[in-house]
């Protein structure tokens, strides 16, 4: 190694502000520089205004190599920088690398100060890259394909298959424009509340735009061309939605306005014809309120019993005392198929046909399921499934009603008025089929249209990809948050859960936290997140949430980090 980081900073505070600037171009000086043959495109780091080559060299084959990285810039203050990272990194484990806080160079060096807020995104993009190959190699060690040794893990080949077919985080968040910004005060905002709602990429922002500009119109209503485009729209993303969660028809998809109407629809248009005192609707505490309040309101209105779910104590369904509660009364057993706060993942599959067994039907609230992990309403079972658009990289105004076609046809609408119908006259009116029986008035048009952009993003990307990349967030978020002090994660261990992290950290509030970490632009949630049974359970009224997506990087899980620990420096808790 050239230069060690002890001997940069030494030179660095010997040195006046003017002169530190200077001394960066310098450091470079001395950095190796790449051939044009070792110039090669699939080893640029993206996000860099300047050209970057890097790649990372496994040592050897252990189970957690030392990465030997190497870099170039066309730039000559990058080649600085360079210069700091390859001496921040000299000599780390692939494990060592993922747990080290570069950030703090950064800041015991005053980068920021140094460098345009673009550069320091080039110089985020390159930690990014490094982290990655470190953390694919960590995860290649469990994958059925060893890696050879001495590979260079930047080459696609030696990279697990999913992620190197179809997974570049960089190339993802770079098609989103709210994450490219910089902010007022010169960060960029590192998003962490996906789980309240997800950013949009371009492509769905110019479905919008497109519908708008190009040929508005209300939906089934003209004749003319422009009504007719938006009928063939509509009808197009209904199918991509059909096939997105494995429904055997378009028709059984109906276009809502989230998912708390739509379980309000199903809550009143099945549940009121269907329920009778003395029935019972099974749900859970670790619902959300969406999920929860009309099915209480249900209870009230028909003479049916709310009853709950054991939970095992870190917040799972627990599946052997199901029986406890489960019985030829249940009629309706609504369940969420992630949980907003705990991320735990249940076990539909299982449940729908413990439910069914006892002639009860299975309502998934998939607001949190549908964006992480791949639904197949069929061969879950699934009698209504309903969610979001704006939680699946889509619009807010929009969601989604998934039924049987025989419980569709045997749900009353809860909404009356235009398109819905099939016959009015003085004293009677007679509805039309589904999907229109769901639909009165005029629908979200343009969010309908662009939602089906969003699951076309979504289906190039890969849902399956999605799901392991957030599951890596997923795990070194677990395992760094679990290393301050105080802190306490509420929920089951990863492979029970999805890429939501909800914690508390003694002496501080939540409100607290989350209000330095804007500081920070960490972006989190804070509250009850409409939850409130479920934080009576846990015995808090607050909780900090993390929630992640596809865009999301383990920069960003570090960010978060260094956030937690700026706000105990800042509360004198370190
Ligand atoms: N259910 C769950 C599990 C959720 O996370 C949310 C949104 N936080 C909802 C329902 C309600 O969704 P919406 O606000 O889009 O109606």
């Amino acid at each position: 190694m050239l230069i060690t980081t002890e001997e940069i900073f030494e030179e660095f505070e010997d040195l006046d502000p003017r002169d530190q600037s200077q001394y960066l171009l310098e450091l470079g000086y001395d950095l190796p520089r790449f051939s044009a043959d070792q110039q090669k495109a699939e080893d640029l780091v993206q996000g860099c205004q300047s050209q970057v080559w890097l790649t990372a060299v496994a040592s050897d084959d252990s189970t957690d190599p030392v990465i030997s990285i190497k870099a170039d810039s066309d730039a000559e203050i990058v080649r600085g920088l360079i210069t700091i990272l390859l001496a921040s990194y000299d000599g780390m484990k692939a494990s060592e690398i993922l747990q080290f806080s570069i950030v703090d160079v950064f800041n015991r060096l005053k980068l920021k100060q140094y460098i345009s807020p673009q550069r320091h995104n080039g110089l985020q993009g390159m930690v990014d890259r490094i982290r990655e190959i470190s953390a694919m190699y960590c995860n290649a060690q469990t994958s059925p394909v060893a890696p050879a040794s001495n590979c260079n893990i930047a080459v696609k080949a030696k990279r697990p298959p999913v992620l190197q077919q179809s997974f570049d985080v960089q190339k993802i968040r770079s098609q989103f424009p709210v994450l490219n910004q910089i902010l007022e005060d010169g960060q960029t905002p590192v998003y962490l509340d996906s789980g309240a709602s997800a950013q949009k990429p371009q492509l769905v922002i110019d479905k919008e735009r497109e519908v708008e500009e190009q040929y508005f119109a209300n939906a089934y209503r003209g004749k003319y061309s422009f009504g007719a485009r938006i009928d063939e729209e509509l009808e197009a993303s209904r199918k991509k939605i059909a096939e997105f969660i494995g429904s055997a028809t378009s028709e059984q998809i109906c276009f809502t306005g989230g998912t708390t109407m739509t379980l309000n629809m199903v809550a009143f248009g099945w549940g009121r014809r269907h329920l009778k005192p003395g029935d019972e609707i099974l749900i859970t505490e670790m619902e959300h309120h969406a999920n929860f309040v009309p099915w209480q309101q249900l209870a009230s209105q028909t003479g049916a019993t709310l009853r709950f779910m054991p939970l095992t104590p870190d917040g799972r369904i627990d599946l052997e005392q199901l029986e406890t509660v489960l019985s030829n009364k249940t009629k309706i057993v609504a369940v969420t198929g992630m949980s907003n706060v705990l991320g735990t993942m249940t076990p539909i599959a299982e449940l729908s046909k413990r439910a069914h067994d006892v002639g009860a039907i299975i309502v998934v609230d998939g607001a949190q399921s549908v964006p992480h992990i791949a639904t197949d309403v069929v061969a879950d079972d699934i009698d209504f499934l309903v969610f979001s658009g704006h939680k699946v990289y889509g619009p807010t105004g929009v969601g989604v009603l998934y039924g049987k076609a025989e419980r569709l046809e045997e749900t009353d609408p809860i909404l009356f008025g235009g398109h819905m119908i099939s016959e009015v006259s003085k004293d009677h009116s007679s509805w039309a089929k589904a999907p229109a029986k769901f639909e009165a008035g005029t629908l979200p048009i343009v969010q309908a249209i662009a939602l089906g952009a969003a699951i076309d993003w979504i289906n190039e990307v890969g849902i399956d990809a999605i799901h392991q990349h957030e599951q890596q967030l997923l795990k070194a978020a677990t395992e760094q948050l679990n290393q301050i002090s105080g802190m306490k994660i509420f929920g089951p261990s990863i492979e029970h859960k999805g890429a939501i992290i909800s914690f508390r950290i003694d002496r501080i509030h939540p409100e607290d936290l989350a209000a330095m970490l804007d500081r920070k632009a960490v972006l989190t949630r804070h509250g009850h997140h409409c939850t409130m049974p479920l934080h009576t359970l846990l015995g808090v009224t607050a909780t900090t949430r993390a929630s992640f997506a596809a865009y999301n990087t383990l920069q960003d899980v570090q960010s978060l980090v260094d956030g937690i620990n700026f706000a105990r420096d800042v509360l004198k808790l370190s």
